[in-house]
This record gives C-alpha cells, sequence and structure tokens, in this order.
C-alpha cells in the first residue's frame, strides 16, 4: 500500500488543479521557502479528515481554500483527491486503487467521497483505522510531534500502539455499543417508571 497520486484544487496557495504523482520508495519534495510544501502534507491530513484548523496551520476551517492573491480572486471551495494503491488488500475495500475526496465550499459545507461515492467522514476514518494512515495514525508526523509523543500521558501514548496492534476497530465498536447499552438501560428505567405507575 502507498500513496499513489495527490490531486488539489483550490487547496491553500493551489489555485490552479495540481495533480502529484509518487512512485513506491522515498520521495522528497522541494522548493523555497513559502512555496507550498507544507500544504501538501496539510492537504493529505485535511482530505483524511483533519477537523482542526489550527493543526492546518490556519485559523478558521475557511483558510484552506485559496483566498486570492492581487491578480487573482479567491475560490469558493476547495478539493483534494488521494489515491491509494490496494493491491495487497490492506484497505477493507474490494478494489486495487482507493481513491478518497473532499470538497469544502466558503459556506462551510462539506463532502467527502470514496471511490466517486459520497459517503460520511465516519467512513474515512472507518477506512484507516488500524492503517496507520487515519488522521491520527503515524504515518503523518508532523514537526515536533515525536517530541509531542515523547512527553506525552501513558494513555494518550498508548493510543499510537493501539493503532499499529490493529485494534483501534474493536475499540471504537465496543464503545458505540457501550452507548447503545446505556440508552437501552435508561429506556427500561423508564418502562419501569411507568409501569409500577399503572399497577
Ligand atoms: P517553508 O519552507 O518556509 O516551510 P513551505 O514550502 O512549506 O515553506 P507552505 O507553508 O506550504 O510553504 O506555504 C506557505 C504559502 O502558502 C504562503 O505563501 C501562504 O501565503 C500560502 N497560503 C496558505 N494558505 C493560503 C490560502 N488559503 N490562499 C492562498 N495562499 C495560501
Amino acid at each position: 500500500m502507498y500513496l499513489k497520486n495527490i490531486e488539489l484544487q483550490g487547496f491553500k496557495s493551489f489555485a490552479n488543479k495540481i495533480q502529484l504523482n509518487f512512485n513506491p520508495g522515498i520521495t522528497g519534495i522541494v522548493g523555497p521557502n513559502g512555496s507550498g510544501k507544507s500544504n501538501v502534507a496539510d492537504a493529505v491530513r485535511w482530505v483524511l479528515g483533519e477537523q482542526s484548523a489550527k493543526q492546518l496551520r490556519g485559523a478558521k476551517m475557511e483558510d484552506v481554500i485559496f483566498a486570492g492573491t492581487e491578480n487573482r480572486k479567491k475560490l469558493g471551495f476547495c478539493q483534494v483527491s488521494l489515491t491509494i494503491d490496494n493491491t495487497e488488500k490492506k484497505l477493507p475495500i474490494d478494489y486495487t486503487e482507493v481513491t478518497v475526496a473532499r470538497r469544502v465550499y466558503r459556506s462551510g459545507e462539506s463532502e467527502y467521497s470514496i471511490n466517486g461515492g459520497n459517503c460520511r467522514l465516519k467512513d474515512v476514518h472507518e477506512l484507516f483505522f488500524d492503517t496507520g494512515i487515519g488522521k491520527e495514525g503515524y504515518s503523518i508526523i508532523g514537526q515536533g510531534q515525536i517530541d509531542k509523543i515523547l512527553s506525552s500521558k501513558p494513555e494518550d501514548r498508548r493510543d499510537l500502539f493501539d493503532e499499529a496492534a490493529g485494534i483501534v476497530k474493536y475499540k471504537k465498536r465496543k464503545e458505540l455499543a457501550e452507548k447503545k447499552l446505556q440508552e437501552e438501560k435508561q429506556n427500561l428505567f423508564r418502562v419501569n417508571d411507568i409501569l409500577s405507575e399503572i399497577e
């Protein structure tokens, strides 16, 4: 599994649609200061569902949309698509290539898709659970993140090990089941209350 391609349109400094193709192995992105190298990493983080503008080095989510220059008007939306090679079927989907896309409008409206089909953010998260690729995964190591990991609380550090061990999806399912169980307990409690009133 490797990142094959990323397409950006209207994302931060990339007003025009551009495609970056990657091969297996190591790829370096070089360029002068301010040319947009970190914006490419931000785009990867964003399409994987990053919800924090701060993590994307902005003040509000709208800041990911091309803000215009002296010669060019600002844009109304941006879109990023990420294509991952899945020939080894590490992602739980029956395709040898998986394209995840996210689009956001200035109005705040946001859309996600997997291989062209609209989906929810939850589906994007579930696709990448336990692969290390998700926005909380360890495949994107930002500046200062190693220090943060080393100095973080043991419980927070454990999240990384859970992801690597492949148990995040089970933990999430357990959380959901426990929440549902709690709701059912409340319902039962109410029913018993009504029954005792009638009797
Ligand atoms: P360095 O080598 O200094 O770290 P870099 O190549 O990583 O630089 P980035 O931080 O990726 O550069 O890009 C910064 C540039 O992106 C700045 O010129 C900034 O004005 C531009 N930029 C960021 N957000 C937007 C936006 N919404 N619209 C237009 N340009 C933007």
